[in-house]
């Protein structure tokens, strides 16, 4: 399952994503580009994660974060997108995003309305942040990762 996978590390620029709109739901998603998603273990399973992030130089947040299947690719390739649980003043294309995943919260799921999706969203982030306070995921918030110069550790090398 997706817990041999964990913890995992990866770093890469923040591109446009596909305008699912959720910026709207209040719920933005930092989108990596192609080439890093394709980096990814391709069995690694699809479904919500949580962990941390840290744009370009700055603090380390905690995250949600979802793989999934891609729709303005015909859903033949994946996506992989961080929800960082912090206001930022600004949007941040084009920077480089430092994410550690720690753990896996559930699979991908249809939902019937608008509201029971947003409602679902707003579990998942409870649930990561409850999760995270935990000593073995927090301790990786203190990872050399989200100190060291950037390029050192790309994709779990
Ligand atoms: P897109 O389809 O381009 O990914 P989104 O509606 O998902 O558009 O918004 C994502 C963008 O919002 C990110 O690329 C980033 O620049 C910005 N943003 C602002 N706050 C956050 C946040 N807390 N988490 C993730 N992205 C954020
Ligand atoms: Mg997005």
């Amino acid at each position: 399952g997706a817990m041999r996978h964990l913890p995992y590390f990866c770093r890469g620029e923040v591109v446009k994503g596909f305008g699912r709109g959720s910026k709207e739901l209040g719920i933005p998603t930092a989108n990596f580009s192609e080439q890093v998603v394709e980096s990814f273990p391709s069995d690694i399973p699809t479904g919500i994660y949580y962990g941390w992030a840290c744009v370009g130089n700055g603090d380390v947040h905690k995250m949600v974060l979802s793989i999934g299947w891609n729709p303005f690719y015909k859903n033949i390739k994946k996506s992989v997108e961080t929800h960082i649980i912090h206001t930022f003043k600004e949007d941040f294309y084009g920077e480089v995003l430092s994410i550690v995943i720690t753990g896996y919260i559930r699979p991908e799921k249809n939902f019937d309305s608008l509201d029971a999706l947003i409602s679902a969203i707003q579990e998942d982030i409870e649930e990561a942040k409850r999760q995270l306070d935990l000593p073995e995921h927090l301790k990786l918030k203190e990872d050399n990762f989200f100190h060291l110069p950037e390029g050192k550790i790309v994709n779990n090398r």
